[in-house]
Parts: C-alpha cells; sequence; structure tokens
C-alpha cells in the first residue's frame, strides 16, 4: 500500500511516517500544500493522510483540487482540535474521514487500514481469497489456517493483490506501490520477491499472467 503522509511539523510527521511504515503501507511525506498536491495529482496513492494546516496551500484546497482534477483516492484530513467547522469543510470538499488533533498513533492506522479495505470494495479487517487469508488488522497471513512468516515487502505485496484481486495487476503498478517513486523499482526486485512469496506460501495462489502482471489464482477461478 502506497501512503502519502502530508505534514508541516517535522516531529509529527515522522511519526506518522514511522507508524504507517511499521504497519505495512510504503509512506511518502510532503511538508506543504504545493508538493502535496502535485504528488497527489501526478502520482497513484492508496492513500492519503493531509493535515488541513499548511504553509502555503492549505490542506482543503490542495483536496478540492485533487476533487476538481478527478483525482478520488481516500483522503483522511486531519483536523485542529475543536474546529468543527474544519471537519465539516473538510468532508464537503471530498475527505472520506477525518481525525481531530492530537490523536492516537493506533487510531490513524486503524482508520487507515479501513479507508484502504472501503475503497477496494471490502469492509472486513480479514480479507480471504481461496486458501490465502489476510488479517489486515495483526498484519498477518495464512494459507489454509496455517500461519506463514513474511516480511514487511512481502506483506505489501500479497495485501495489494488481495485488494485487488478482480484484476490482474501490471508489474510496473506493483512496484509503485510498493516502493513508491524509489531507484528500488526495478522488475528483477519484483521477481525476486514474488519467488520467495511463492515459496512461502506453496503453489497455486500467486499466479503469473505473462506480459500482463499478476494475480491470484482462487479469485481467478471462481470469476
Ligand atoms: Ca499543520
Amino acid at each position: 500500500m502506497r501512503l502519502l503522509a502530508v505534514e508541516d511539523d517535522a516531529i509529527i510527521r515522522k511519526d506518522i511516517q514511522a507508524t504507517l511504515e511499521a504497519s505495512g503501507f510504503h509512506v511518502e511525506t510532503a511538508e506543504d500544500g504545493e508538493d502535496a498536491w502535485f504528488l497527489g495529482d501526478t502520482e497513484d496513492f492508496d492513500l492519503v493522510v493531509l493535515d488541513l494546516g499548511l504553509p502555503g496551500m492549505d490542506g482543503l484546497s490542495v483536496l478540492k483540487r485533487w476533487r476538481a482534477n478527478g483525482r478520488e483516492m481516500p483522503v483522511l484530513v486531519l483536523t485542529a482540535r475543536g474546529a468543527w467547522h474544519e471537519r465539516v469543510e473538510g468532508i464537503e470538499a471530498g475527505a472520506d474521514d477525518y481525525l481531530p488533533k492530537p490523536f492516537r498513533m493506533e487510531e490513524l492506522v486503524a482508520r487507515a487500514r479501513a479507508l484502504v479495505r472501503r475503497s477496494a470494495g471490502h469492509g472486513a479487517p480479514v480479507q480471504t481469497c481461496g486458501d490465502l487469508a489476510i488479517d489486515t488488522n495483526r498484519m498477518a497471513v495464512s494459507v489454509r489456517g496455517v500461519p506463514v512468516p513474511v516480511t514487511a515487502l512481502e506483506y505489501r505485496l500479497l495485501s495489494y493483490l488481495m485488494l485487488h484481486r478482480a484484476r490482474i495487476v501490471p508489474p510496473g503498478e506493483l512496484l509503485e506501490h510498493l516502493y513508491g517513486d524509489d531507484d528500488a523499482r526495478e522488475a528483477n526486485a519484483l521477481e525476486a520477491i514474488l519467488t520467495r512469496l511463492r515459496r512461502k506460501l506453496g503453489a497455486g495462489i500467486i499466479g503469473t499472467r505473462r506480459g500482463f502482471g499478476y494475480f491470484l489464482e482462487a479469485a481467478e477461478e471462481s470469476g
């Protein structure tokens, strides 16, 4: 899952980044409205956490411009404590959820996960597809009920395929959501992760369609 965190307060920003990275997201950050707007307008994110009080272009304007441009990624806005009008304005501008400051990181994580699931049309915290089950609250993977230990990167890959199980995910898209826009986006790296993951999960879980991409095999069978 690729997430954009927009917050001008460096301490909060780093805290959000560290917490969400530890919770299975690849997190990119922006510290002002212009940067945030540009990133959100040109890159694909599974979720944006957007502080409303930003230097330069404020968060509300950023959000309105994204929505006016047809950018539909889920957005969770961070509002000032007690500022009910910010919550109303945020929702009206197209926010999917809000969290008043100060907040507990646990709540941010829970809301972030719920929003990503909802945006993909899957509400339940435990996602299953054939023999594969992913518990998004515990970041735990199992096959036929047997727990399979996975790395953070493997978890991100698997949960992305799970959320998009209705279709074949092209390698470029998968890389982008695993690493963001870093130099690490290499097809070889992706192949290596998939090989390791397939060894752990066993046959018949992750399918490849040459020239198109990857998919969960049980999703394919059930149509
Ligand atoms: Ca702020």
